[in-house]
């Protein structure tokens, strides 16, 4: 992307369970035609779909948050011109999963 205007924005993201600010992203996925695409610490890992059926793209990042290992998605999904953002929370966490970006 070029960028022709310095626009500077800044949001922490908070968890959706407590509002804590520290959450680390796990994994992105993104949902397109008959695959998945997951990146995360382990690497890059292709998958069928999900189970529901939609047309055109998701991508979801998921977040652990270090207060009590809540687990959240924010999600973008693009049909027919427009995007909607949503937002789930899943099941609590037993183990501290790697991050993205660590080793
Ligand atoms: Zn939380």
């Amino acid at each position: 992307m070029e960028i022709t205007k310095d626009v500077y924005t800044f949001d922490v993201v908070k968890c959706e369970v407590c509002q804590f600010e520290n959450c680390h992203p796990i994994d992105v996925q993104i949902a397109i035609g008959d695959h998945t695409i997951t990146v995360a610490h382990e690497g890059i890992r292709i998958d069928p779909p999900p189970n529901f059926t939609r047309r055109g793209v998701i991508i979801a990042i998921t977040f652990m948050c270090e207060n009590g290992d809540h687990q959240f998605s924010l999600n973008y999904a693009f049909h027919k011109g427009s995007t909607s953002k949503s937002r789930l929370i899943g099941p609590k966490l037993k183990n501290f999963p790697y991050v993205i970006w660590r080793d």
